[in-house]
């Protein structure tokens, strides 16, 4: 059974107190945690006073379910009474009644858009809106929607195949010249294909039933010099293929990624008419309908690192390719007593030194994640009950961190607290040997006490090996040996630490931990004249 605590949640301090983006969470009364929610879920209770019927809803019906005893809100063309989840969310009663009697998608989208709430509302359903186009969102129906947004121009992505006795070659012209292998995720299961191309600020998707089977290993080409990525399958049966399948949902969609800094592409619809060798696809995409893709993945190996944190090795189907970029999170999710969960966590790389795993396993293959266990969270003791050979699902990539931001780089600051370490390590790995301008690197890293410190000794080694390399612990509840440095996040450690000898350098500060660390962080670094660009904070 889940160990979940009775106190107030969350309790005072605690990381859960604010959530990403810097919204407060509500203290929630007692019985009220999210265990708690998903027991009632299961207890067979009428959750939404229908006695199981769905019904359609009309925009006028909506309207009127709008108290807190009576609250139905629709997120995309669905309506689920929140009024017995009021007690339960966390960002509480008040935020929930924001989307009363109305559309919450863009409210939800903005602030948790990746909780799976079908699963946590699923008993909560009304049923769907009467379908009225051009109001509701994610419930367009193809043939109604007009392309008023379509963008046609040389600097679109497209697609085009050919086949040899054996091979089919699937190639995407991305148009744009910063591509590698981590722009491209190929997951295909049956005859479903599916690639995602990341293209600046949007994913182009092609999801395809193929017509003939293919084995389950193919290969990821990318041709930088003119932007072309190549994704050669092979043939089950040597056969001539006369089509190479039937378009599945999106397919040939230009997505605007929900993790855009790019306003226009977050607010708009981008849809297009695409002529495709004897395939005439129309554009009916809607984004608000595209969620993160899942595939399922093995738990291969689970290390302490530790007293609390562990390192676990996922490995990818053979039928995946998926690289995660430097800076970038992805999504696990379990199901919890019937209840899909979901959680980010960061990747890194198996070690700091490459010489600490042996043999090395391929990268392309594994996902590596430290994951601290909170023996009386929801998730990560589920996640450490998994036991090898066990599947785990894991989303495709989220975040906005940018590469470019090491271009010229000089002097790399990075700020981490607790488990925040994760994105450093990538970060450092490629600083460390991918920057020839980096002149200096320099990790504070804030732990409460020594036994907390991650790789403390791979650290030590990297910065004795590498003399670029400064890494400085601070501990905020030390034993009273400790000599090194103690205490918060303040401007006395920051303005000592950031030190610049050369004017002008090329700066960047990177900065992940609790969010209020985060926030301080960010306002401190703000105040010693850092400027939007030169800082990148972590966060959801
Ligand atoms: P939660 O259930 O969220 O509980 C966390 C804490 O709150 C615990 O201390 C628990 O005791 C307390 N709590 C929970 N319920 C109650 C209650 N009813 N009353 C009082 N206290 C309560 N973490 C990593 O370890 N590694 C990563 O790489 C990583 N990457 C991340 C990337 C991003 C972008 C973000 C936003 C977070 C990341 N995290 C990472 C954090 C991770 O997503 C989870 O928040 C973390 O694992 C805790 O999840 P949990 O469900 O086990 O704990
Ligand atoms: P922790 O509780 O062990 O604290 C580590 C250090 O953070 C403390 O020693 C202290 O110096 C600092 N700290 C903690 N609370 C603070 C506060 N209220 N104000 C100022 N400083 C504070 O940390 P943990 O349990 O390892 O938690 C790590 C956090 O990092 C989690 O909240 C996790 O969600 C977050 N995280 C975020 C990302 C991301 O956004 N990309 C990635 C990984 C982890």
């Amino acid at each position: 059974m889940l160990n979940v605590p009775s106190q107030s949640f969350p309790a005072p301090r605690s990381q859960q107190r604010v959530a990403s983006g810097g919204r407060s969470k509500v203290p929630l009364k007692q019985g009220r945690s999210l265990m708690d929610w998903i027991r009632l879920t299961k207890s067979g209770k009428d959750l939404t006073g229908l006695k199981g019927r769905l019904i359609e809803v009309t925009e006028e019906e909506l309207k009127k379910h709008n108290k807190k005893d009576d609250c139905w809100i629709c997120i995309r063309g669905f309506v689920y009474n929140v009024s017995p989840y009021m007690e339960y969310h966390p960002g509480g009663e008040d935020e929930l009644m924001r989307a009363a009697g109305s559309d919450g998608t863009e409210l939800f989208d903005q602030v948790h858009r990746w909780v799976n709430y079908e699963s946590m509302l699923k008993e909560c359903l009304v049923g769907r809106m009467a379908i009225k186009p051009a109001v509701l969102k994610g419930m367009l129906p193809k043939s109604q929607v007009t392309d008023t947004l379509a963008k046609e121009g040389p600097s679109y992505p497209s697609y085009d195949w050919f086949q040899t006795n054996s091979l089919v070659t699937i190639a995407i012209y991305t148009k744009q010249k910063d591509i590698n292998l981590d722009s491209i995720i190929v997951d295909h299961q049956d005859d479903s294909f599916r690639a995602e191309t990341i293209i600046k600020d949007c994913l182009y998707l092609i999801h395809i039933g193929l017509s003939h089977e293919v084995q389950e290993d193919f290969s990821v080409r990318v041709v930088e010099s003119v932007g072309k990525i190549e994704i050669v399958l092979k043939k089950k049966e040597n056969t001539s293929w006369d089509f190479l399948g039937h378009p599945l949902e999106n397919h040939n969609s230009l997505i605007p990624r929900k993790d855009t800094e790019d306003p226009y592409m977050k607010d708009s619809y981008i849809r297009k008419n695409i002529n495709q060798r004897r395939e005439t696809f129309i554009f009916t995409f809607n984004p608000d309908v595209v969620g993160l893709y899942y595939r399922k993945c093995q738990l291969i190996s689970k290390e302490n690192v530790t007293h609390d944190t562990r390192l676990f090795c996922l490995m990818l189907p053979p039928s995946t390719h998926l690289q995660v970029p430097i800076g970038q999170h992805v999504y696990l999710k379990l199901p919890i007593t019937g209840t899909e969960i979901v959680k980010p966590y960061t990747p890194v790389s198996g070690s700091l030194l490459s010489e600490f795993k042996e043999p090395v396993l391929p990268n392309n293959k594994y996902i590596y994640f430290l994951i601290k266990i909170y023996h009386t969270g929801l998730f990560t003791p589920e996640l450490d009950r998994l036991q090898i050979g066990d599947f785990v699902s894991v989303s495709s990539p989220e975040g906005n961190f940018k590469i470019s931001k090491f271009q010229e780089l000089e002097d790399l600051f990075l700020l981490a607290a607790g488990t925040g370490f994760t994105p450093m390590v990538k970060i450092l790995n490629y600083a460390l040997t991918d920057i020839p301008s980096l002149r200096k690197v320099k990790l504070m890293f804030f732990n409460k006490t020594e036994d907390d410190i991650i790789w403390r000794s791979q650290l030590e080694k990297l910065a004795f090996k590498d003399k670029r390399l400064d890494v400085e612990f601070v501990l905020s509840a030390p034993i009273s040996e400790w000599n090194g440095k103690q205490g918060h996040i303040s401007p006395a450690l920051l303005s000592e630490f950031l030190k610049i000898n050369l004017d002008k350098s090329k700066v960047l500060v990177c900065i992940c931990g609790p969010v209020p660390f985060t926030e301080q962080g960010v306002r401190l670094l703000q105040d010693l004249n850092f400027s939007k660009n030169e800082i990148h904070s972590f966060t959801a």
